[in-house]
């Protein structure tokens, strides 16, 4: 009994002792997620100056490939409060971006605080056609359509329209040509979620396995592939084949977008001097809050 306890509490002080070793967090680490939740969401190149900006402006060390050990530092902090500061990639354009997730809310109860019942349940119905689209992609006029279809309550078109917007402005939907699809935002954060709701609806990437959707499908085996993936998969591919049943890929090979966006670990390319990417965006401000509304 006694060498059981013993034991018991050895294991605790070596955990403790590992925990003080990796898990620092210094002032740095406490800016770093002071603007990622200001932000929500940050694409990699933003990340990285801030990574550097936060070192140098606490005058702790700063080596550009330690941004990962960086978050994971901050990480085990979040943990206590079912948070995680995840990667993430878009389906638009292939870029990486950081999100800070909520773990404990597995639902559109995320959400919740900033809308009220019948914003809500647009944003379900317009989830629902989003995936059930072929294409991940809702039209703004079918989604106004819903809005005097509400169950919790009717909304006048011109209502729903400002909704709509606001999903867009806290980047939970995304808008191209006024056309709707899921942010990376909402599809990091609500993964899980997409994936429990809609089970035989949605695939994950054949390529990278995460949640697709906005992709290209085989025809002849089903499987689907990122827009952004098919790109980088395919380049330079005269006679493309599919990865899991090796039939022609008939579809047409988008052109890709970004040199810079490590996805796929096969065809990652080093970091690359980023000073000359970097200049050009601005470090974003920790007064940078998402804009108010009425
Ligand atoms: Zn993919
Ligand atoms: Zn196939």
């Amino acid at each position: 009994m006694l060498l059981m306890a013993q034991r018991v509490t050895a294991t605790l002080v070596l955990i403790q002792n590992i925990k003080k070793m990796g898990t620092q967090m210094t002032d740095s680490h406490r800016r770093f997620l002071q603007v990622l939740m200001s932000h929500g969401i940050l694409e990699g190149s933003a990340v990285r100056a801030l990574h550097r900006h936060c070192c140098e402006e606490h005058k702790v060390h700063y080596s550009h490939d330690k941004l990962d050990d960086f978050v994971s530092v901050i990480n085990v902090q979040l943990q206590s409060l079912f948070m995680q500061i995840r990667k993430g990639v878009s389906e638009d354009d292939g870029r990486q971006y950081y999100a800070l997730v909520n773990l404990a809310e597995t639902e559109i109860t995320k959400m919740a605080s900033d809308y009220a019942e019948n914003e809500l349940e647009l944003f379900r119905k317009t989830m629902d056609l989003i995936i059930q689209s072929d294409n991940g992609f809702a039209s703004s006029t079918s989604i106004l359509n819903l809005s005097d279809q509400l169950q919790s309550k009717k909304m006048k078109k011109k209502e729903a329209e400002q909704v709509l917007q606001n999903f867009v402005q806290d980047k939970w939907l995304s808008e191209k040509d006024g056309e709707y699809t899921l942010s990376t935002r909402c599809i990091m954060e609500m993964e899980n979620y997409i994936c429990n709701t809609y089970q035989d609806m949605v695939n994950k990437c054949n390529l990278c396995g995460t949640l697709t959707i906005q992709g290209q499908v085989c025809d002849t085996c089903g499987i689907q592939i990122h827009l952004p993936c098919v790109a980088r998969y395919f380049k330079g591919h005269t006679e493309p084949h599919c990865p899991n049943c090796n039939d022609f890929w008939s579809h047409e090979i988008p052109a890709l977008h970004q040199a810079d966006s490590p996805h796929l670990p096969s065809t990652a390319p080093k970091e690359a001097a980023p000073a000359a990417r970097e200049k050009r965006r601005a470090v974003p401000s920790t007064s940078g809050r998402r804009p108010s509304r009425s």
